[in-house]
């Protein structure tokens, strides 16, 4: 199906980019919901309205940005073989699929280039932009490690998957009723495939939650980190962790009434002054083709992350003052220890018979080895959840992450990772903002490396933040040294600003317009079918990671989003 418009009306509704050319022949996609973005909230949304017996027919075109990596849409990439045998090869991968937010123009004077290179001249008063830089960024005030990624599946493709459920003190701005969202986040930690027990037969595993149920008080409520992971039943030495294929289900069974464009940009919603709270269009932009496309559809749903969504909505000219506003990000410390003897003696006498089975096997087929831990005893995956009187949240386990490989400095077994994750102060100063308009307000390094208005970050932490981030260091240090010694090169450090990639309020959802970008429902103020979902939507301060929650939300909104597709119109 296409529709032809007239250069008139191409440039004026759809204005970015150049047009399709001659003919200017626009192809239009018409389904009911049009989804932007493939992470573990699009597909949320789109499994939770394929799924819905009271819209049956109900058709979803999903748009992302991103290329389909793996045969299976939005797979978790971590399911390699290659990547459970060598957790230390996945850094590389995570560090591939993150690309920076915001970084300020460098230094390209190089002194010592000599001979026939171009040099940027000195002092003239300029900067030199390269492309993906930003020269609004003011280096104090950025997150300087937050990172997007763009493929199908969104960072859902790389995540660690743990998702422990938020502590009362973390969710009380959250306006959905405490009783609709206990089982709105059942059905999340479904959607998810969480479980919190498939470690529970690792020697490494049990040993190090012993170690802290032992020595910290019980107040701690030590224990094993929930995780959207299942042990294969094939062969249990090997885990499916779950991806955004996980929450979409089975894309078979949903026929044309699914299709995902790839590599295809969400460039902006397309609003009509007649009737200003409805949505009337998206103008989306083939990547791949270079061309225009448009999309029609009765609600529209931005889930293109908590950087993305703002993006798309200030892109289309969608800015309230509470957008990209309340940003509160994590600080996230880290280090790595290596096991104390005695840890390793528990497990040589240990009384349990599996164990010992297992010992016996791995001896025999490695005599010299001085370690009993067999090489495929899973990791170990313990959480010292958030409290009061500690509020931060605690894994105490082993993964990749952009950082944090082991590599040939220590065997593998031995070594434990620490990341303490603290919360910020909500200051609505604290945001993310766009040039809101790119024709007139445009300057070198204005859009970001796909076109998209650039992301700016103006982001403090408070005197209550450095207090608080002081305290979760002490105790990281006082946990690891119940553990063991400090593995050199990874002592306890704060990671860069935007590390833990767990941006939260930028389209904060709450029931007052002046303090929020959404209601109860993720519908868009002032709009009836105008979606957004993400860690964007979360109007709390929180230290626990906020995927589940996001999910949560964002079941509460397919239930606005049903309504709206049961009405035989949405004028
Ligand atoms: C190393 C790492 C570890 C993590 N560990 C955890 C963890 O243990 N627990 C946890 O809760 N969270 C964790 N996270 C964060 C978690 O992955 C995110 O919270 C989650 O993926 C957010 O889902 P989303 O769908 O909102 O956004 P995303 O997953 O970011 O997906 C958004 C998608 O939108 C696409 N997009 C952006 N702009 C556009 C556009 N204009 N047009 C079309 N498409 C667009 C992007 O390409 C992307 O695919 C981790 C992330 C990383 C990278």
């Amino acid at each position: 199906m296409s529709i032809r418009l007239t250069p008139d009306a191409v440039y004026e509704r759809l204005t970015s980019g150049t047009p399709n050319g001659a003919g200017l022949e626009v192809p239009l996609y018409d389904y009911d919901v049009v989804i932007a973005g493939s992470g573990p909230i699009g597909c949320a949304y789109a499994r939770t309205i394929l799924e819905d017996p009271t819209i049956p027919d109900a058709r979803v075109l999903m748009v992302e940005i991103g290329s389909q990596d793996s045969s299976v849409i939005g797979e978790h990439h971590k399911n390699s073989i290659k990547f459970q045998k060598d957790i230390d090869a996945f850094v590389n991968v995570i560090k591939a699929a993150l690309q920076d937010v915001s970084v300020p123009p460098g230094d390209t004077y190089i002194p010592t280039l000599v001979g026939n290179g171009w040099t940027p001249p000195v002092n003239n008063g300029t900067q030199l932009i390269f492309q993906g830089s930003n020269p609004n960024q003011i280096r104090e005030l950025n997150l300087k490690a937050s990172a997007v990624t763009r493929t199908v599946g969104g960072m859902a493709t790389h995540w660690t998957c743990a998702c422990p459920t938020p502590h009362p003190e973390e969710i009380r701005n959250n306006p959905i009723p405490q009783a609709e969202r206990d089982s709105l986040f059942q059905r999340a930690r479904e959607l998810l495939n969480v479980h919190n027990d498939q470690y529970e037969f690792s020697m490494r595993h049990t040993t190090v939650k012993d170690t802290l149920l032992e020595t910290l008080p019980a107040g701690r409520n030590v224990q094993s980190l929930p995780l959207a992971v299942e042990r294969r039943s094939d062969n249990p030495a090997y885990v499916t962790w779950s991806g955004s294929n996980t929450v979409l289900g089975d894309v078979a069974s949903y026929g044309d009434r699914f299709k995902l464009l790839s590599e295809t940009r969400f460039t902006k919603l397309i609003l009509d002054n007649d009737t200003p709270n409805l949505i009337q269009g998206a103008l989306l932009r083939d990547l791949g083709n270079d061309r225009d496309v448009l999309a029609q559809a009765k609600a529209y749903v931005i889930a293109t992350g908590a950087v993305g969504t703002p993006q798309v909505l200030a892109n289309s000219g969608i800015y309230p003052d509470t957008l990209g506003r309340n940003l509160c990000e994590q600080s996230l410390a880290f280090c790595q220890v290596v096991m104390t003897p005695e840890m390793i003696d528990s497990i040589t006498n240990s009384t349990n018979a599996d164990w010992q089975r297992r010992i016996a096997i791995h001896k025999a087929s490695h005599p010299t080895d001085p370690l009993p831990i067999p090489f495929n005893d899973p990791e170990p995956q313990v959480m010292i959840p958030y409290t009061t009187d500690f509020p931060w949240h605690c894994q105490v386990h082993r993964d990749a992450f952009s950082y944090g490989d082991v590599g040939p400095r220590a065997d593998a077994r031995v070594v434990v990772d620490l990341r303490f994750f603290g919360k910020q102060e909500i200051n609505p100063n604290n945001r993310v903002y766009f040039p809101q308009n790119l024709a007139r307000d445009w300057i070198p390094g204005n859009t970001d490396i796909y076109g998209m208005p650039q992301a700016t970050f103006e982001v403090q932490r408070s005197h209550l933040d450095s207090v608080n981030d002081q305290k979760m260091m002490r105790d990281l240090c006082a946990v690891a040294d119940e553990l063991g010694a400090y593995l050199p090169g990874s002592n306890p450090q704060f990671m860069d600003p935007g590390l833990a990639l767990h941006i939260t309020g930028t389209t904060r959802i709450g029931d007052d317009p002046t303090t929020s970008v959404a209601d109860r429902s993720s519908r868009v103020h002032g709009f009836t079918n105008l979606f957004v979902g993400g860690n964007g939507c979360i109007p709390d301060s929180t230290s626990s990671n906020p995927t589940l929650t996001s999910v949560m939300i964002a079941l509460k909104a397919c239930e606005a989003v049903s309504e709206l597709l049961r009405q035989p119109t949405t004028a």
